[in-house]
């Protein structure tokens, strides 16, 4: 069947138009597309279905009575990882960017959607459908702002692509599932990362100018598991900033209202998951969620390191206190924070439970946005495993 007549098609919105989501949008690309026409089934932000598509992509939901499902989603498998020889210039060691090349030249599929940077300014995504290696490692390394991923679904049906792996952060991937049965294609690999605290292009810039000594040099950055902000300059240089010396006060604004309302932190729809913060401190972290995850992990294992995930600490306090602290947008003085910063690295949670302290963080104060901005949102685009989470903790009444 070909796909004109698989799908319904409508006109796809100018860039800078008003977007269905509003002020929710993410801008992952599926409203620059004629498949806009599904926009308030599979938009993310209009329509939580966390457990309609995780039932459609792993078979079943995830089981919430299983402490490590309801944080981690439907998987059989999480190792932590490290490429033996790493590629240069990736965010982490590069498993994304090996996985990606492994799936074209092994013949498994014929293009992989990827991030370049624009051409004048290396935190401007530009979404391209790579169809050699050297086009997947010009995607390498994070571009940390929105990014119209799903903007090249047009460009996948006119070039006749068959076979396809899709690499993204979870917004994009929840629309992708949705509409991915219209896409004419024979098959679909998910290659998710996880994701929190993006920003527009806009807001990255004052996120730089508000914590980094030098925001024009900066070409990578990273939240690490140390509670420290890794910056890597231009000149080589490497810049830390612990967590909690951050302006919060300032910063409070420039996270997208969607990453405020975002509970899917670990891309909970995508066959394998490549982050950092299950891991041990320079490790990666994986989450096998299905049998297609599983032969992607599969095609790399032999260029990869491994060792099984860990655990240690207790995270529940250290999230409570944090609750009240952001609400006012406490900032210790950098003394202070770096003191904080020692402590914690040397007896704060390790492994998963620097995971879960990092998710009941971001959960806790999305609850808390949704709750304040969005009230009759609440009931219905909070997922059940989030629930879950968030009731770990006292809440502010109002
Ligand atoms: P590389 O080989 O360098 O490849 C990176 C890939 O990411 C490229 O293929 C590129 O196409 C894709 N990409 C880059 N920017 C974007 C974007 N904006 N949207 C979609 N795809 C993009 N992991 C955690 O464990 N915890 C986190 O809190 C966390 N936050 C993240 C926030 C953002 C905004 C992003 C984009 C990623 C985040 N990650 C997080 C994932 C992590 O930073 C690494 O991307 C991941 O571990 C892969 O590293 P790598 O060296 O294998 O990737």
């Amino acid at each position: 069947m070909t796909l004109a007549r698989n799908h319904k098609k409508a006109r796809a919105l100018k860039a800078g138009s008003p977007r269905p989501a509003k002020a929710l949008c993410s801008e992952c690309g599926l409203c620059d597309t004629y498949y806009i026409h599904y926009v308030k089934e599979a938009c993310a932000f209009l329509n939580q279905q966390f457990e309609t598509l995780e039932t459609q992509t792993h078979g079943r939901s995830r089981q919430l009575e299983n402490w490590d499902e309801c944080y981690f989603g439907v998987h059989h498998q999480m190792l932590a990882a490290r490429k033996t020889e790493p590629i240069a210039g990736a965010q982490w060691t590069g498993i994304v960017s090996s996985i990606a090349i492994a799936m074209l030249e092994s013949g498994r599929v014929e293009g992989v959607v990827c991030v370049h940077a624009s051409e004048g300014d290396r935190f401007t995504p530009k979404p391209v459908i790579a169809r050699n290696r050297d086009e997947i490692l010009a995607a390498r390394v994070n571009k940390p702002t929105l990014s119209p991923n799903l903007s090249v679904l047009e460009e996948v049906e006119r070039s006749g692509l068959k076979r396809l792996l899709v690499i993204g952060v979870g917004c994009q991937i929840q629309a992708l599932r949705a509409v991915q049965d219209k896409l004419g294609l024979e098959k679909l690999y998910v290659l998710g990362t996880p994701c929190v605290d993006n920003v527009t292009r806009a807001g990255l810039q004052k996120f730089l100018e508000t914590t980094s000594r030098s925001p024009d040099t900066v070409v990578y950055y990273e939240f690490m598991q140390d509670f420290r902000v890794h910056f890597k300059h231009s000149d080589g240089s490497t810049e830390t900033v612990p967590f909690f010396g951050l302006k919060t006060n300032q910063l409070k604004d420039v996270f997208a209202p969607s990453c405020m309302s975002c509970f899917d932190y670990v891309n909970g729809l995508a066959d394998l998951v490549v982050g950092y913060m299950g891991a041990p401190f320079g490790w990666q972290w994986l989450v096998v969620r299905n049998p297609l995850g599983q032969e992607m992990l599969d095609l790399v294992r032999a260029q990869l390191e491994t060792q099984p995930v860990m655990s240690k600490g207790d995270r529940h306090a250290a999230v409570q206190q944090s609750i009240p602290a952001y609400d006012k947008g406490v900032t210790l003085p950098m003394w202070a924070a770096q003191l904080m910063g020692l402590v914690i690295e040397r007896i704060g949670p390790k492994g998963l439970e620097y995971a879960r302290f990092s998710i009941d963080s971001h959960f806790t104060r999305n609850y808390l946005f949704v709750r304040r901005n969005y009230p009759a949102k609440l009931a219905t685009h909070v997922p059940r495993f989030a629930q879950k989470i968030v009731d770990q903790y006292h809440l502010p009444e109002s």
